[in-house]
């Protein structure tokens, strides 16, 4: 019997009596991390890491009914034993572990093996069956470190001192990893989008070191912002609220912008990769360490990963359809 089943609400463990990431409201929802995908409103019981919890309920409402674990504790559920282990994708994120009888599962939610100042190193967490996201399930996707990626974000803006810099990027995760690597190459003051702000003084409460910000709204009508880095979510591009800076120079920072030609599309003047996901390397790497035989792909390049799998390593490896979507926003 499978410990995870495809239900029209989500991943079910029946034995457990739980979903997880549920994309319809169910009873009890565990949430591997709150981007939108994965952590939707109308579920009568959350479980998801006590880091999470202030994302969880800035975006679910403050009247969730959440209940917050640590890394490695352990619950029983129903006739399971549940563990959250860190993933590595962004602040509080997990990967859930279900042991059942003899059998171990591991839901992976969305995860990356490089390093991140913003939240705990991905946990490799053997099992049998390993269920595995794919969002960049193609030899093409290869990631240089955050620390080099962001040095270049970093020479892009100092570069331009008569125009403000206008950086696009995921409002939660990727704008505040961006604010922490640059702790390492300034100490100057960054502007952010409101919706950036909220998330990024989220961080800042738990602990997170990251250079100075001031939400936009903090400076008068009339500002210019020359040679100023602001901080935007890719929906603010080529919006009412972009009109407010002068001839900006403007990028965007995400795992797409490092194949040729996904830039210009966009229409953006530069493209940074830098992914809360695991390039190809990684989610090999992670599969093999995990030593599961059985592995479902979820997000994505799904039969590709699958196939190489299959092919390379003998693994018994199947795409997986769910309603996740990845690094989308595109
Ligand atoms: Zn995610
Ligand atoms: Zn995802």
């Amino acid at each position: 019997m499978a410990l995870i089943n495809v239900l029209p609400e989500g991943l079910y463990c029946e034995p457990g009596g739980f979903f997880i990431d549920p994309w319809r409201g169910v009873d009890t929802a565990l949430i591997t991390h709150a981007h939108s995908d994965h952590a939707r409103s109308g579920s009568s019981h959350y479980i998801a890491t006590e880091k999470s919890k202030d994302v969880l309920r800035h975006r679910l409402g403050n009247t969730i009914n959440f209940q917050g674990v640590e890394y490695g504790e352990k619950l029983k559920l129903g006739n399971t034993w549940v563990s959250f282990h860190a993933a590595g994708h962004v602040l509080g994120s997990a990967q859930i572990r279900i042991e059942h009888r003899d059998q171990v599962w591991v839901i992976s939610g969305d995860y990356k093996r490089c390093e991140d100042p913003t939240c705990a190193p991905f946990e490799v967490v053997p099992c049998d069956t390993f269920i595995t996201e794919a969002t960049f399930g193609l030899p093409i996707y290869r990631w240089d470190t955050g620390e080099a990626t962001t040095r270049r974000i970093y020479q892009w803006w100092r570069d331009e001192l008569e125009r403000p810099s206008l950086l696009f990027c995921y409002a939660f995760g990727k704008a505040q990893r961006v604010l922490s690597e640059l702790c390492q190459f300034t100490d100057q003051l960054v502007y952010v989008h409101g919706a950036i702000h909220v998330l990024t003084e989220i961080y800042r409460q738990l602990g997170v070191k990251m250079v100075d910000t001031l939400p936009i709204s903090d400076r008068p009508r009339n500002h210019q912002f020359k040679g100023d880095l602001i901080l935007a979510p890719p929906a603010a591009y080529r919006s009412a609220w972009m009109k407010r800076f002068p001839h900006p120079q403007t990028a965007f920072a995400s795992g797409w912008m490092s194949v040729r030609g996904a830039r210009r599309r966009r229409g953006y003047e530069r493209g940074f990769g830098l992914s809360d996901h695991a390039d190809w390397r990684g989610l090999i790497q992670t599969v093999r360490q995990t030593q599961a035989q059985t592995i479902y792909v979820t997000h994505g390049q799904t039969e590709v990963l699958a196939r190489y799998l299959n092919e390379t390593y003998g693994l018994n490896a199947l795409p997986l359809k769910t309603l996740f979507e990845g690094e989308g926003d595109l």
